[in-house]
């Protein structure tokens, strides 16, 4: 028999509006001795089958919702739930020319902790959840059903594994290990990824809209990218005719792999249109300003710095600094694009944020267009939570 949990009365409302997660404060009764990541059915105080979910003993989340059909939670079922995924991005992929994007946006795609990229014939896999791990096998299964032709590679060294009782693991699960360069193309340019190497599963496709609106504001412009990684938004602004691009960063395989991106789409680098420079980003634009250096366009687009509500104001605080001093190296006049990949950090608030920074830099700005998360990341009705990247384009006078 499937074991069960049933909920405290009046905590099934979320579930009823079919938000994935049960908490466990939520639940009044376990039966039948589930183990990690095991499937069980979740019933509401009255007995009244709810739906089929993962069981994470280890975790505040302590069931996180497969469906809420009653069906058997095998390899159909994955493949089910990739081929929906895949065709929802059918279009997008068609539209930007994508050979690497988001297959699996976990939550958002109703398979909770698991998500999966494609770039080009190489899926990577980052599973975060109990009920991730228990059907590794069978997922694996499901997406050479999808894609027979595919290589897949884990990358699950992420430290929130820790809180489902995982331990970080990374390798093949199928096929060859990738190459340390996979080229990828989006909207006609050419990205170098280190599948076993780069940050996350290799590459930020999460900004590709993003870097594509970017483009417009660039032309014939001296652009600072700050927080650069392999290069993204410097390639777009390449692309876009600018003057001159800096890219700033403090990891140096990213900056070589950026220089190595630049030369890939045969952009004109000499005489130091490009540059790519090794720094620390907060010590960087604080130079600029004592040096009195300006820019016509400043990017800024930095690692997350809200990662639970606990920190959410010394996060917001970090966004206001930095925002802050990029106002205060725009030429008058020059544009501020600005992200937050902050989950817990609303647009709201990073409208605020952008605000106080404008008090602080003593600059007058006006917010002139709104960004957020590629169309390859999807948020789900049900599930808020799945919209975290948020941006804005700004002019600063
Ligand atoms: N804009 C990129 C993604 C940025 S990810 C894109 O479109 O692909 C954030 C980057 O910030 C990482 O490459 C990381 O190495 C870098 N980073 C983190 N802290 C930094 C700091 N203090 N100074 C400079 N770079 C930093």
């Amino acid at each position: 028999m499937t074991p069960a949990i049933y909920l405290v009365k009046g905590r099934d409302k979320a579930l009823r509006r079919k938000h994935p997660w049960v908490f466990s404060r939520g639940i009044s009764k376990v039966e039948g001795e589930p183990e990690l990541g095991q499937t069980v059915d979740v019933f509401a105080h009255d007995g009244k089958w709810l739906a089929k979910a993962a069981y994470s003993p280890h975790s505040q989340i302590r069931a996180r919702v497969w469906s809420f059909e009653k069906q058997n939670i095998d390899k159909h079922f994955f493949v089910q739930r990739i081929r929906d995924a895949h065709l929802l991005r059918q279009d997008i992929i068609d539209r930007d020319g994508l050979t690497g994007y988001r297959l699996i946006a976990a939550e958002s795609d109703g398979l909770p902790g698991i998500t999966i990229d494609k770039y080009q014939n190489y899926l990577v896999c980052q599973l975060l959840s109990a009920g991730a791990e228990f059907h590794k096998k069978t997922l694996v299964e499901a997406l050479l059903e999808a894609f027979p032709e595919c290589h897949i590679y884990e990358r699950s060294d992420v430290a929130v594994r820790k809180k489902e009782g995982l331990k970080e693991v990374t390798g093949v699960l199928h096929g060859e290990e990738p190459p340390k360069s996979v080229v990828i193309e989006e909207n006609g340019v050419k990205i170098s990824v280190d599948i076993v190497g780069g940050h996350k599963t290799g590459f930020y496709l999460d900004q590709r809209d993003s870097r594509q609106q970017a483009i417009k504001y660039v032309k014939n412009k001296e652009v600072l990218n700050c927080f650069s990684y392999t290069g993204g938004f410097g390639l777009y602004a390449l692309k876009g005719e600018a003057k001159r691009v800096i890219n700033a960063d403090v990891s140096q395989p990213a900056l070589d792999t950026a220089k190595y991106n630049a030369e890939l789409n045969e952009f004109d680098i000499s005489k130091k249109r490009a540059v790519f420079l090794n720094a620390d980003v907060f010590k960087l634009l604080r130079e600029y300003r004592d040096q009195g250096t300006k820019f016509d366009v400043v990017i800024m687009d930095p690692p997350k710095f809200v990662s639970s509500k606990n920190n959410l104001t010394s996060g917001a605080n970090g966004y206001k600094d930095i925002n802050m001093l990029a106002m205060q190296i725009l030429k008058p006049g020059g544009t501020l694009l600005t992200y937050s990949c902050s989950g817990l950090m609303s647009s709201d608030l990073f409208q605020k944020v952008i605000a106080d920074a404008a008090v602080d830099s003593g600059r007058q700005v006006k917010f002139i267009e709104r960004f957020e998360q590629a169309a390859d990341h999807p948020t789900d009705s049900a599930y808020p939570e799945g919209f975290y990247l948020k941006g804005f384009a700004c002019k600063v006078l």
